[in-house]
Formats: structure tokens, sequence, C-alpha cells
């Protein structure tokens, strides 16, 4: 895990999408999330930042698909950490009318060494990714 130093000098809070608040850790006030502020007329939001460039560009998951299209994500990190963001992301996916449809763990090439993963097991998680495919089923999703 890389340490990032960024995390030292902002506010840790992210809001139900993912955004960072870009504000100081002890900011008055509510949180400013590091977003473009556009949305359009379906209320569907901007991932760029604020006072980006070009285009406005939506989520994967708020693009208009047709039912039944499919979409494949990978979530990188330990089997744990990945899973706990897979699961964030299938949860903000779902309310957006997409779900899961298959989920599996892949350890990365390194760690499919044996001996370099002998090596390291020792001293480090195992490093791979998540793989999430997602089906569209409309806009009206309930239950499971
Ligand atoms: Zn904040
Ligand atoms: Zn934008």
């Amino acid at each position: 895990m890389s340490f990032d130093l960024s995390n030292l000098v902002r506010c840790t809070e992210t809001n139900q999408e993912g955004f960072r608040c870009r504000l100081s850790p002890t900011h008055d006030g509510p949180h400013a999330w590091d977003r473009c502020p556009w949305t359009d007329r379906r209320g569907r939001g901007c991932i760029l930042p604020p006072e980006h460039p070009g285009d406005h560009e939506l989520f994967w998951y708020d693009l208009p698909v047709e039912v039944g299209a499919t979409h494949r994500m990978t979530y990188g990190g330990s089997r744990r950490t990945s899973t706990m963001t897979a699961d964030r992301a299938a949860a903000n996916a779902r309310a957006h009318g997409w779900v899961e449809r298959s989920r599996s763990f892949e350890l990365g090439w390194l760690w499919r060494t044996a001996p370099v993963a002998q090596l390291l097991g020792s001293i480090a998680t195992p490093q791979g990714s998540t793989t999430v495919i997602y089906e569209y089923r409309g806009p009206e999703v309930s239950g499971d």
C-alpha cells in the first residue's frame, strides 16, 4: 500500500459516490466534494473535478444503455480491500439500475509466481483484483 500525503492535509470524508472532500481536516461547515457541480437534465452528475477543461463526463453507470447491457469493472487491492471497494461500488451501481451478475478475485501475476509468493507471503498481504460483471436492469430495480 502506498503512502498518500494528501490524506494528511485533507478532510477524510467521502460521499456515497466516492468523492473526497477537498477541504482541510479541520474545516467548518459543509464538506466540499471534489467534483464538477454540473448535472444533466435527469440529475446525473459529472465525474470530473471542478473547473475541468472540455466536456462533462458521466459515470459508466449513468450512461444511457439498453436493458440487459453488461459492464465489467476491476477493483485492485488485497482480497479484503478490493472486496470492500466492490461492495461499495455495487451498492452505488445498484441505485442506478445495475445489478451484480458475477464476482471473482484473482491474485496479481507476482503472487501467482510460487517462489515470490512464498518470499513475500510472510511480510505482505497478497494483492490482486476483484472483477465484477454488472447487468443493467433498468431504472426500476427492487429486491434481489
Ligand atoms: Zn470535509
Ligand atoms: Zn463537468
